[in-house]
């Protein structure tokens, strides 16, 4: 993968961009597709933002939402902008696997692709792009590759809300380690640019329904194992939990974070039985790679202190392989 600077004689001219990012996306994922494909708009190219899922409703008062597209949706729109395009930019993610329904058509594209992305072990197969797991969040490295190109002036209070949005929620709203000094000083731009991170806050923490509480509530009373021997929790929903609640996209976004403000717990884990697999969500603090973790058990990946994977067996053999592997290598 070359430098990102070396494909900046492509975007001289006026081009048809396709952008997308992971499935089930999140703050990041969104606020830096709609972040990059606002700056890019602005510097004269045709842009089509692609989600391969929809978005939780926790971002749709995001600008620049009605343009992006929904693969499970619209696919056929998808793949003709896909076909249409002269360059692919590729955001918050580092393998194709990580868009699900797009593996494929990624795989057989044959334009220039550009990768934005702070995740570990980037698969090979991007020309030109960023990979840089030391970042905060991908919305920083779009911040970082406007900067690049000399266009700070061109980040308006929309361009600053999105970008803000990835930073916020990758970051734990500025409370995980990787929020460097560097962080704080781009949001100090954000806001000397006019951003009003009070009602984004408000619009990603305070927007719950009510239903979505009371589902909180019955999960950290019903549903949450604590292993203090292995300073572990672990969180398992099974979809009539999840019907229970009428839990919707977004509805179980941050539970994973919970049992690690309990004293002592250093690991989190959040199994969830989805339509076509076992979906597995780990968060810890301090020293336990829950990256390489998850890519030994649970075919996934991620970064360093949040990472995913999933299994195909069922809900049942899922969590009971989960615990004995946690009695297996009794993390700390
Ligand atoms: P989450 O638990 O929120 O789904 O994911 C936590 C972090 O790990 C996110 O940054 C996400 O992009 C990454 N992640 C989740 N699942 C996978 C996976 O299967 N493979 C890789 N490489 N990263 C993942
Ligand atoms: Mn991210």
């Amino acid at each position: 993968m070359h430098p990102i600077q070396d494909a900046f004689p492509l975007l001289q001219t006026p081009k048809k961009i396709f952008i997308t990012t992971h499935h089930k996306p999140d703050g990041d994922a969104i606020g830096s597709m709609l972040g990059l494909c606002l700056y890019l708009v602005k510097k004269g190219h045709t842009v089509v933002p692609v989600s391969p899922s929809e978005l939780p409703d926790f971002l749709m008062w995001m600008p620049g939402v009605p343009a992006i597209l929904n693969y499970e949706a619209e696919s056929k729109k998808c793949e003709k902008a896909l076909a249409e395009a002269d360059i692919i930019f590729c955001v918050d993610f580092n393998d194709y696997s990580r868009t699900k329904h797009l593996t494929q058509q990624l795989t057989a594209a044959t334009q220039p692709k550009i990768l934005i992305d702070h995740h570990l072990l980037p698969a090979q197969v991007w020309d030109y792009g960023m990979s840089i797991p030391e970042k905060s969040s991908t919305c920083e490295m779009v911040y970082d590759f406007i900067n690049l190109y000399g266009d700070n002036s061109l980040i308006d209070t929309d361009i600053a809300a999105c970008l803000y949005t990835g930073v916020m929620t990758d970051t734990g709203a500025f409370r995980f380690p990787i929020t460097t000094a560097a962080v704080h000083e781009m949001i100090a731009d954000l806001k000397h640019k006019g951003l009003d991170h009070s009602r984004i806050h408000e619009e990603i923490y305070d927007s719950w329904s009510l239903r979505r509480m009371q589902f909180l509530g019955y999960v950290l009373l019903e549903k949450m194992e604590v292993f203090p021997k292995y300073n572990a929790a672990v969180i398992s929903l099974s979809r009539k939990d999840l019907k229970l609640f009428n839990v919707t996209t977004g509805d179980t976004e941050g539970l994973v974070n919970y049992p690690l403000s309990i004293a002592g717990i250093r690991f989190a884990t959040l199994i969830t039985e989805r339509a076509d697999e076992v979906k597995f969500s780990f968060r810890s603090k301090g020293d336990f790679d829950v990256s390489s973790f998850a890519r030994q058990y649970f075919s996934g990946g991620g970064h360093f202190n949040a990472s995913g994977g999933r299994s195909t067996a069922s809900f049942i053999d899922a969590v009971t392989n989960f615990k004995e592997i946690l009695s297996d290598i009794h993390p700390r």
